[in-house]
């Protein structure tokens, strides 16, 4: 009920002038992202690449409804791109791109402008010898952005793509997207989905997961296992390990501001550990989906506000 809520107060545009203007809102906020800049971006991401981390970075933006705006977003990322080799990073870190803010929505020929848009960000991370990863949005995009994936892996075999376990589909998806180099970011899935297409139960997700993993491990992609969940890590470890994987054949990745420690920990015992990195100035959906995650976090937001 709570999670629903949030979920839709994420799209709600009144609840985000009211959440936006809230005095403790920024402070909060800096816990799951960078800063507002690409300055701030790059200088995050250069304290954790000295900590061990891999990092994909996230321009934050979505839904984006105007072709000026998509066009804008993939200029950003072409900056970012050249920042990162720039100062020396990008070999340690990659991109994270959602097809809605490069255009995927737009009535006029939306799916296109999202590609050539997508295209234009994939050939300036190959030109500094970096990855793209496509996030998943929800499930009405599923197909569209599935498609666009299937395109540019043509010319970019390194296009990663995220499945989510919640999806009735997904264990299909996984068996497709399982083939030789395949790059596939494995989450539980952050959005508000019908019982027609997702697992409601947090068991039932948690198993499909698992289902997923199976799927993944044993084929001969790289798998990408986003998740904080202390039994799945433990999971995927194990079927790496079942499945002989070396341990630079697959990687853990969770969000920045998440469990650290668990992050150390994977990096300690020789394992590949990728943070997913936002910065940017539209946090507001993204973070409304972490309070969506976990009670505690709205608890502390609640808190914050109370002592203002
Ligand atoms: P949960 O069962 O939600 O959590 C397990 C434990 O992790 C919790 O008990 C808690 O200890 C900790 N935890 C989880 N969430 C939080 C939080 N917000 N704050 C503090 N502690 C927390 N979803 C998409 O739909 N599309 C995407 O493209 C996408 N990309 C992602 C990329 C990465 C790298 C990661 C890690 C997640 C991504 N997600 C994406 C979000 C994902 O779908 C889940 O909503 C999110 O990861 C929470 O699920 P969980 O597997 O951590 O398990």
């Amino acid at each position: 009920m709570l999670r629903s809520t949030l979920l839709a107060a994420s799209r709600s545009p009144r609840s985000r002038k009211l959440i936006e203007q809230l005095p403790p809102t920024r402070a909060i906020v800096n816990r799951f992202v960078a800063g507002e800049t690409l300055v701030d971006g790059v200088s995050v991401t250069r304290d954790l690449v000295a900590t061990g981390r891999r990092i994909t970075l996230d321009h934050l933006g979505e839904d984006t409804s105007d072709a000026t705006q998509a066009a804008a977003t993939a200029e950003a990322y072409e900056k970012l791109l050249a920042a990162l080799a720039e100062s020396g990073l990008a070999d340690r870190a990659e991109v994270s791109v959602k097809l809605s803010a490069v255009g995927q929505f737009l009535p006029q020929d939306g799916e296109k402008v999202a590609l050539d848009n997508a295209r234009r960000i994939c050939e300036a991370a190959g030109a500094v010898g970096t990855t793209v990863t496509l996030d998943m949005e929800d499930h009405t995009t599923t197909d569209s952005t599935l498609g666009i994936a299937r395109e540019l892996r043509a010319d970019f075999p390194w296009l990663g793509v995220v499945l989510q376990a919640y999806l009735h589909r997904t264990e299909a998806d996984c068996a497709e997207f399982s083939g030789p180099g395949s790059r596939v970011r494995l989450c539980k899935g952050a959005y508000q989905e019908p019982a027609s297409v997702a697992f409601q139960k947090k068991s039932e997700v948690d198993l499909a997961y698992v289902r997923c993993l199976k799927v993944l491990m044993a084929g001969e992609g790289y798998p990408m296992v986003a998740s904080h969940d202390p039994r799945l890590i433990r999971i995927a470890g194990e079927l790496a390990a079942a499945n002989g994987r070396a341990a630079d054949s697959f990687e853990y990745q969770m969000l920045y501001g998440i469990r650290p420690e668990e992050q150390e920990r994977l990096i300690a015992e020789g394992n590949t550990m990728r943070v997913y990195l936002p910065y940017g100035n539209e946090w507001y959906g993204y973070f409304m989906r972490r309070l969506a995650e976990r009670p505690a976090n709205l608890t502390f937001f609640l808190r914050a506000l109370a002592t203002k």
